[in-house]
């Protein structure tokens, strides 16, 4: 195992990956920015390196200043946590040059995942199946057009570098489509410097459910069950769950079985996630690859009672996989609720401040809040505005989302405005309770936001 671990991240990521590597008796290194200096993640770790200014495109994202602090340091791992310099392939490849292990996939994996056209063609080729679409080179927009007709309306356009939801346009008829490519076309190049796109059939009612895997490098690979991650704002994830709710043993196997699949087919190692539309008949679709540890991880923590961040660490230096497929038993429910400093009232509108009071629910075996702010800290302009994740697990559904509803009613929180109330008035809503989810959920039931 590691001796040293810096954790090229900061927030709740920092603080979540700190803790567990304080566990396993592996020394600390976090990083700082300006902005950063008292942090919460810069207390808890052992060392602290500064890294640069506020915005991270100067600190946090300098691939080589992140390298460098290893090696000043003597650390013989980084974790990359989520975000930032977690799916970046050149990173991975210069911390291998470095001497230094990047705990994540190897940098080839990373490559083909982080286009979506390029890694829809590894998945149809490994017979994972796919929404039907076009994700070919010819970008011709009378190509695309004809592809579309093709398919029928409606469609959905998706930039092949894309992510968090941009570069993306609903498709509903014909008549809609050059202006739409258009659209989609100036904002992926805005977003990501590219253009490219491709098309898929747009399913009206889909769920986000997506499949944990794990491999290590000696050829094993395993699924730790599902999420759903289905209620979601501009495709954006808002609460998550685990298990899927109406899964069965046979589905919940066969989707484990072909992200398994999907792993390796990109020789993969390390935590992934297989992100898969499920359609109201039970067929599912590849979506996309994520090659790290997701924000919403905890859940399937909850679920399994194992620690992810270990299981990383440990594929990391080496080891087998911690467990076999017949070895991961699930128990219980778990719901992820994603706290975080936004308007509701204004389009959910980041927010700034200062926490003046910030007084979570209490952490219990069914309460877990994974947070990187303290009473007195400022949510920035710089970052994301998350202030924590909520996370809650029970016997069942319905007590795991009591557990859910009763915890952010003692969320307190004073000096921004958050989305505590809309989290409980979802928690809390008809629909949620009855789990009629869809990626429409938010959008359909509106009167929750207020
Ligand atoms: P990004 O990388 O930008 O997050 P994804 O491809 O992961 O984009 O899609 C984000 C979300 O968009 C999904 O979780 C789902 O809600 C929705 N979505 C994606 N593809 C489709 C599709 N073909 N039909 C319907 N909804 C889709």
């Amino acid at each position: 195992m590691f001796s040293k671990l810096l954790i090229a991240n900061r927030g709740e990521i920092a603080c979540r990956v700190i803790k567990t590597a304080r566990r396993m008796g592996i020394t600390t290194v976090a990083l700082y920015s300006d902005a950063d200096r008292d942090a919460l993640h810069v207390e808890l770790a052992d060392e602290a390196v500064h890294i640069g200014p506020a915005p991270a495109r100067e600190s946090y994202l300098v691939a080589e200043r992140v390298i460098q602090a290893a090696i000043d340091t003597d650390a013989d791992a980084i974790h990359p946590g989520y975000g930032f310099l977690s799916e970046n392939a050149g990173f991975a490849r210069a911390c291998e040059e470095a001497g230094i292990v990047f705990v994540g996939p190897p940098a080839s994996a990373i490559d083909a995942m982080g286009s979506k056209s390029a890694a829809k063609q590894i998945m149809e080729e490994a017979s994972v199946p796919l929404v039907p679409g076009y994700h070919g080179d010819d970008q011709d927009p009378a190509v695309l057009k004809q592809a579309a007709d093709a398919m029928g309306y409606p469609v959905l356009l998706k930039a092949t570098a894309g992510g968090g939801g941009k570069g993306m346009r609903q498709v509903w008829s014909a008549a809609e489509f050059d202006e739409a490519l258009a659209a989609a076309k100036r904002e992926s190049s805005a977003s990501f410097g590219d253009d490219t796109m491709l098309v898929e059939k747009y399913l009206t009612k889909p769920r986000h459910v997506e499949v944990q895997v794990f491999c290590d490098n000696h050829g094993s690979g395993v699924y730790l069950a599902e999420r759903d991650c289905s209620v979601q704002r501009r495709h954006q994830k808002v609460i998550e769950e685990a298990p899927a709710p109406g899964m069965t043993e046979a589905l919940r196997r066969e989707m484990g079985e072909t992200a398994v699949q999907a792993a390796r087919a990109i020789n993969y190692s390390g935590a992934g996630t297989v992100e898969f539309l499920l359609d109201e008949d039970g067929s599912f679709y590849f979506m996309e690859m994520n090659t790290r540890l997701q924000v919403e991880h905890p859940v399937t923590e909850m679920i399994t009672g194992q620690d992810l961040v270990e299981w990383q660490l440990r594929v990391a230096s080496n080891e087998l996989l911690p467990l076999q497929q017949d070895e991961i038993r699930l128990q219980g429910h778990a719901f992820e609720a994603r706290v975080y400093a936004e308007d509701a009232a204004h389009d959910f509108l980041p927010a700034t401040g200062t926490l003046a009071f910030l007084q979570p629910p209490e952490e219990s075996a069914n309460v877990r809040v994974d947070t990187g702010v303290r009473e007195g800290d400022e949510i920035s302009v710089y970052y994301d505005p998350m202030i924590a994740k909520l996370i809650v697990w029970d016997e069942s559904r319905e007590r795991a989302l009591q557990r859910l509803a009763g915890a952010l009613s003692e969320y307190r929180i004073g000096g921004t405005v958050t989305n505590v109330d809309f989290l409980y008035n979802l928690a809390t809503s008809a629909p949620f309770r009855a789990a009629e989810l869809d990626t429409g959920f938010i959008e359909r039931h509106s009167e929750l936001i207020f």
